[in-house]
C-alpha cells in the first residue's frame, strides 16, 4: 500500500515538471545558443567577442549584501564573472554592495521600477508585497536545497513563479545562490521552552519572522550589514543570519553566546537574480542564455561554498566558546503548527499564494517520502556517532 501511494505522489510530481524554464548548461537556443555551455568556453568567448552583430552591454547589478560576505555576494560575483568570461568582456555587469544602488531591501524595487537592470537579492525579504514571494526562497518547514532545486528547476516551481513575477513586478528571475540549511540563529539567553521565546525580539525575515511572531517574538527584519550592532547593544535578543561561515564572519558570536539549530524557518533558502523585464527583453538570445548559464553557475558555486566553508567555521565557533543549542522540541512542534496555520491563512486569503501552495505542499510531500528514504535512511546511520 505504501508503495502505491509513493508511485501516486511521484507521478503527480512528474506531471506538474514538464517544460521548466531553464534548463541551464543543455539549453537549445537554436543555431546562435551559447557552445559556451558545452564547455569550449574561450573559443565560445572570442565567438562572442569577435561577432560584431552582438552589442557591449555595461549593467550595474543591486545586491542585499555587504562586500565581506564573500560566500553570498560572492553569488553576484560569479555571476558577473561568468556573464564576462562567456562573452569575452562584452556584457559586463558590475555588482554594488547594499546601499550603494538601493537599500539591502529595496532591491526587487529598484529592478522592478527599471532604475536598476538587475539585482542579487532573496525573494522573501518582499514577502510584503506578496508572499508568493516567499516560495523562491524558502518557507519555514519547508525544501532543503537539493529539494528547492528539485522544485524550481523540474518540480514546475519556476514555471509557476516566473510568470507571477512578470505580471506583479515586470521582473524575471532565476536561481543564483543556495546557503544550504542554516542555524536557527544567536540568542543572548538560552532558550528552553516555547515561554522563554515570548516577548524576545529577534531579527528574522520572510515567514520565519511571521511563525516567530506567532509564537510571542517580536520581529525585526535588518539587513546583514546592520546586525551585528543591533545584537551587541541589546536592541535586539536574538538574530539569525546564515551559518557557521557567515555568522563567524559577522562576530555574533561576540554578541550572544548560544547558536540554535536547526533553522526551521531556511532549510534550503534560494538567492535568486531578479531583471527588469524590458531590460532582458533588449538582451540578444546569446545573452540571455549566457545570463542564464551563469545563475546556474552561482546556484551551484555558492552552495559548495558555504558547504565546504561552514566546517572548519563551525569548529572555530565551538573552539572560541559558543555554545551550541537544539530548539526545544515544543518549539518545533509548536513553530511547524504555526508555520502551516499560517500558510492555509495565506492561501484562504490569496489564490495565488493558494494555486503555488497546493502544487508545492504535493511536491513536498513526495519528495519527503523519498528523501526520508534514500537520504535519510543514509543520514540516520551514517551520522548517529555526532550528539549534539
Ligand atoms: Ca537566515
Amino acid at each position: 500500500m505504501e508503495r502505491r501511494e509513493f508511485l501516486g505522489l511521484a507521478s503527480k510530481a512528474a506531471l506538474v515538471g514538464g517544460a521548466v524554464a531553464i534548463t541551464g548548461c543543455n539549453t537549445g537556443g537554436g543555431a546562435t545558443a551559447t557552445p559556451a555551455a558545452a564547455g569550449n568556453g574561450q573559443e565560445a568567448a572570442a565567438a562572442v567577442a569577435n561577432d560584431s552583430s552582438l552589442p557591449t552591454v555595461e549593467w550595474q547589478m543591486a545586491t542585499s549584501w555587504p562586500q565581506a560576505l564573500d560566500t553570498i555576494y560572492g553569488g553576484a560575483v560569479t555571476v558577473a564573472e561568468r556573464v564576462a568570461a562567456m562573452t569575452g568582456g562584452k556584457f559586463k555587469i558590475t555588482p554594488r554592495t547594499a546601499g550603494e544602488l538601493a537599500p539591502g531591501l529595496q532591491v526587487l524595487d529598484v529592478v522592478s521600477q527599471g532604475a536598476v537592470p538587475i539585482g542579487h537579492t532573496a525573494s522573501y525579504y518582499y514577502v510584503g508585497k506578496s508572499n508568493v514571494m516567499a516560495f523562491g526562497t524558502s518557507l519555514p518547514f519547508g525544501l532543503n536545497a537539493q529539494q528547492q532545486n528539485a522544485w524550481l528547476y523540474q518540480g514546475g516551481g519556476l514555471d509557476l513563479l516566473q510568470p507571477f513575477y512578470k505580471d506583479k513586478f515586470n521582473v524575471i528571475q532565476f536561481p543564483a545562490g543556495n546557503t544550504g540549511a542554516q542555524m536557527g540563529g544567536w540568542w543572548k539567553k538560552e532558550i528552553n521552552s516555547l515561554d522563554d521565546l515570548k516577548g524576545r525580539k529577534m531579527r528574522i525575515p520572510g515567514l520565519g519572522g511571521k511563525v516567530m511572531d506567532k509564537l510571542g517574538v517580536t520581529v525585526q527584519v535588518l539587513p546583514g550589514g546592520e546586525i551585528f550592532q543591533a545584537l551587541q547593544t541589546g536592541a535586539i535578543d536574538g538574530a539569525e543570519w546564515v551559518g557557521p561561515y557567515d555568522d563567524l564572519k559577522l562576530s555574533f558570536n561576540k554578541a550572544a553566546k548560544y547558536y540554535y539549530f536547526p533553522g526551521w524557518w531556511e532549510p534550503g533558502p534560494t538567492l535568486e537574480i531578479q531583471v527588469n523585464l524590458d531590460e532582458w527583453n533588449k538582451l540578444p538570445q546569446e545573452y540571455q542564455e549566457i545570463l542564464k548559464t551563469a545563475a546556474y553557475e552561482a546556484n551551484m558555486t555558492m552552495l559548495a561554498t558555504y558547504d565546504a566553508k561552514n566546517i572548519a567555521a563551525l569548529q572555530e565557533l565551538i573552539d572560541g566558546g559558543t555554545e551550541l543549542r537544539r530548539y526545544p522540541e515544543d518549539v518545533m512542534s509548536a513553530a511547524q503548527d504555526a508555520a502551516f496555520e499560517l500558510f492555509n491563512e495565506y492561501a484562504a486569503a490569496d489564490p495565488d499564494f493558494k494555486s503555488i501552495f497546493e502544487q508545492w505542499s504535493k511536491f513536498r510531500d513526495g519528495i519527503f517520502q523519498w528523501n526520508s528514504l534514500n537520504e535519510g535512511g543514509f543520514t540516520q546511520f551514517a551520522y548517529s556517532q555526532f550528539d549534539w
